[in-house]
This record gives C-alpha cells, sequence and structure tokens, in this order.
C-alpha cells in the first residue's frame, strides 16, 4: 500500500533508515512550541476514583467469587449472606436448569460462532422465542445475546431520524444508550412523575414517531413504574411503549412482569426481558407484535452484528422458563421476603425510598458512609452493592440490596441483625 505525500510515496523513500527519517522531517517539520494532548494523559496512575477507594481500603469492585452458592458465597476467604444477586428465583442451582445447560453444551458445544443473523440460529433459540412469546403473551419474541444487547438494538432500530424516544431519567443506562445509539431525538422525564412525561409528549411534533421507554421495575429503587398512568399518556399521544421487565420477570404479575401485574399486556406494544437475571442465563429477549419484530430481526445492529447466544444460555433460560410455569411458588416466596424485609427495614428506620419490590435500597445520601456501610456489612458476613455516582446523583447513594426465592428465614434474620448493628454504628438509624 503506499501513502501519497504530494509527489513523493512512502514506496519512494530511500531504504536507508536514517535517510528515511531525514526525508520524512522534511516533509512533516514539527511543529514549533507545539505539544500535543496526549489521550492516555488522563489514565495515569489508574482510574484516580478507584484508586483513593483501594488506599482508603473501600474499594469494593470486581471482588473475585470463589464459590457462589445462590443464597450464600465465599469473597476473599470470607462466608457472606448474598443480599447482592439477581438472582431472584434461586435457578442458578435449580438441577433442571443446570442439567439443560450441560445438555446443550454437550450436543452444541460452547458456541454458535456467529450471528443469529448467518450461522448463529439453532431450533433451540427460535423454540425459546415461541416460549417466550406465549409466556409474556405476544404474537413474537427475539432473542439477543444480552439484555444491554437487546435495547440497544431494538431502540436504534425503531427510532429513526425524525422519531423521538422519550425516556425516564431512572432508565437503565442500556435504555440510554440505545437512544445514544439511534438518529432520533431523546428526551427524558422526570422519575415516574407523569406530569414530566406529558409535558415531554406534548413537545413532540405530529410528524414525528414516538416511542416511550421505561424500567417496568427499576433497578435501583424497586419501585414499579405506574403502568396505567403511562398508558393512557400514550393512548392520548399516540405513542407506542416499550418496558424493560428486566426485574420484573420472574418477580410481578405470576412472574409474567409489569404489563400482566398491571393487566395491562395487551396496551404495552413491547415487553424487553433479560435472561441475566430471574433466567439464570445470559441473554435477552424483546416481544411484540410479529411485523414489528420481524423489522427489529432485520434492522437491529446489535444482533446482526454479534454472535448468538450460546446453545447452553438458551438451554438454561428456556427450562427456568419451564420452571417458573411450574413452580409458581417460587415466586409467590420471593414476594413474601420482599414484603417482610421491607417492613423490617422501615420497622428498624431504615430509608428505603419507595420499593415495592424484593429490591431493596438503603438510601445513604452520602458516598464516603455508603462505602463504609458497604465494608462493615461485608466484614461482618453480609454482601450488598454499594451504587455510587454517577450510577446515582449524590445525594441517593445505597446499598441495594436484593432477596432470592431460596433465602431461609434464618438467613433473613441473621441479615436484619446485621443492618442494626452496623446500620445504628453508623448512625442510619436510631
Ligand atoms: N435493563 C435493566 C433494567 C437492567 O437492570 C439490566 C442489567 N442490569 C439490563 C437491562 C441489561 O441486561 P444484561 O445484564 O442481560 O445485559
Amino acid at each position: 500500500m503506499s501513502l501519497f505525500l504530494g509527489v513523493v510515496t512512502l514506496d519512494t523513500l530511500p531504504n536507508d533508515l536514517k535517510m528515511k527519517s531525514v526525508v520524512l522531517s522534511i516533509l512533516y517539520p514539527p511543529r514549533e512550541g507545539h505539544k500535543s494532548m496526549d489521550l492516555f494523559e488522563k489514565c495515569k496512575g489508574g482510574f484516580a476514583e478507584a484508586k483513593a477507594a483501594r488506599e482508603a481500603g473501600l474499594y469494593p469492585y470486581f471482588r473475585p467469587i470463589t464459590n457462589n452458592e445462590g443464597t450464600e458465597s465465599v469473597i476473599d476467604g470470607r462466608h457472606l449472606i448474598m443480599i447482592g444477586s439477581n438472582n431472584y428465583l434461586g435457578l442458578t442451582m435449580h438441577p433442571k436448569v443446570r442439567q439443560a445447560a450441560i445438555a446443550a453444551l454437550e450436543t452444541f458445544g460452547p458456541s454458535c460462532s456467529g450471528s443469529r443473523f448467518l450461522n448463529g440460529t439453532l431450533e433451540l433459540h427460535l423454540e425459546l422465542e415461541r416460549r417466550l412469546a406465549h409466556f409474556v403473551g405476544k404474537e413474537a419474541a427475539l432473542v439477543f445475546s444480552t439484555g444491554y444487547q437487546t435495547n440497544l438494538g431494538t431502540i436504534s432500530a425503531l427510532i429513526g431520524r425524525d422519531d423521538v424516544v422519550i425516556t425516564d431519567k431512572d432508565d437503565h443506562a442500556s435504555i440510554l444508550d440505545g437512544c445514544k445509539l439511534s438518529y432520533g431525538k431523546n428526551q427524558r422525564f422526570l422519575h415516574n412523575d407523569m406530569d414530566s412525561l406529558e409535558r415531554a409528549l406534548a413537545t413532540v411534533p405530529d410528524s414525528a414517531g414516538r416511542l416511550v421507554v421505561v424500567d417496568g421495575v427499576f433497578s435501583m429503587g424497586g419501585d414499579i413504574a405506574p403502568l396505567p398512568k403511562i398508558v393512557a399518556l400514550c393512548q392520548k399521544y399516540g405513542a407506542r411503549l416499550m418496558v424493560d421487565d428486566a426485574h420484573s420477570i420472574g418477580v410481578l404479575g405470576g412472574g409474567k412482569g409489569t404489563a400482566a401485574h398491571f393487566g395491562l399486556t395487551d396496551d404495552v406494544d413491547l415487553i424487553m426481558g433479560t435472561f441475566s437475571k430471574s433466567f439464570a442465563s445470559l441473554g435477552g429477549f424483546i416481544a411484540g407484535s410479529a411485523d414489528v419484530i420481524d423489522y427489529i430481526q432485520h434492522t437491529a445492529r446489535s444482533l446482526i452484528f454479534s454472535a448468538s447466544i450460546p446453545p447452553a444460555n438458551a438451554a438454561a433460560a428456556l427450562a427456568a422458563l419451564e420452571v417458573m410455569e411450574e413452580e409458581p411458588e417460587r415466586i409467590a416466596r420471593l414476594n413474601e421476603i420482599g414484603a417482610y424485609m421491607r417492613r423490617r427495614y422501615r420497622e428498624l428506620g431504615f430509608d428505603i425510598g419507595n420499593s415495592e419490590t424484593p429490591i431493596i435500597p438503603i438510601l445513604i445520601r452520602e458516598q464516603t458512609k455508603t462505602l463504609q456501610a458497604w465494608k462493615a456489612l461485608f466484614e461482618a458476613g453480609v454482601y450488598t452493592n454499594p451504587v455510587l455516582e454517577p450510577a446515582v446523583p449524590p445525594q441517593m447513594t445505597l446499598l441495594r440490596t436484593s432477596y432470592i426465592a431460596t433465602h431461609t428465614d434464618e438467613q433473613m434474620e441473621r441479615v436484619l441483625q446485621i443492618m442494626e448493628t452496623v446500620g445504628q454504628q453508623l448512625g442510619l438509624i436510631p
């Protein structure tokens, strides 16, 4: 290949290295007094905030888990009660789910080595799509390799240059990234604030297509989107509605998600789900009318240009779906634990915001104290997730706790005891 340098090309430069550099310095003389910015300057010494937290002995992230039995884990040699996972139904430990993954691995190998679009579709994927569509009450479904890619691909496929996507300020990052990837305009409304949503809808010109996207259950606050009001506003302003049910499937509406919880399945156009939580796997899906799913299937770049969900993950998700249908008592138990823990935390005086689900934030509202609380709980044998800026605004820093259908009563009492001690030590509760 030759690079043109005026009349000279790299090919025609002398072979002698010294000569070559002389010629190049004539062609590209150093700019007087100019010092160009090094892109990596900001990386010197690593990521500054992480370094500071490490030095203070308060760094909570990327800790390797050496053993994970669902409700209990071993991290840094410590046995911990796990209240920091999204394994809501405890199905990562279910023999049927594990067995299905092993059998698919043995039959099809570890990877499809290609995209769904070309050489990466198995009958297993199609069966999973049919079963998911039926489960959530839609005509068709499409399986992606992660929930993140599902939001990225779906939103960017549907929102064209002249369209508007309207999102809740607390929507998951993958929704925001899907909006950024689209060519359309993104308007955000205040969290669960219906006046703010209506103001956003009212400004969209008639010529624009419009899509409202909300989390069904908000991943940090554990509160539920007010779907009846959102549906009414979407109908008033002719907007389509997509609900991210990552944290609702397996939890609300008999496991079928937020739309089912409110009896609004036909009024929600698109239902999104992920396999990385109740489904005990990895992957994601979007469900809706057959035409819309067909359109997304042929235009979503995160589907077309990425390898398909591996067979073991598809098989695990399918088995998990069957367990959800066969063992509804798991869903009931999860919600019972959620209700019990919300009541007890509130009685103890913790600020748990507007949680209505088994995701229960402990609002601390101060970054260092949040990390101190995380560490004290960790050392006392409880695993939680500290949620800091920029995931939440600084006045909203929290410990995210979430529960599993297989948690025992004893584990819950132990968690409450430790929470009470730590909460009092740090002045979070009286
Ligand atoms: N949506 C929501 C609301 C989520 O919480 C998450 C994951 N935390 C995702 C989408 C992305 O899912 P996945 O982990 O499968 O990529």
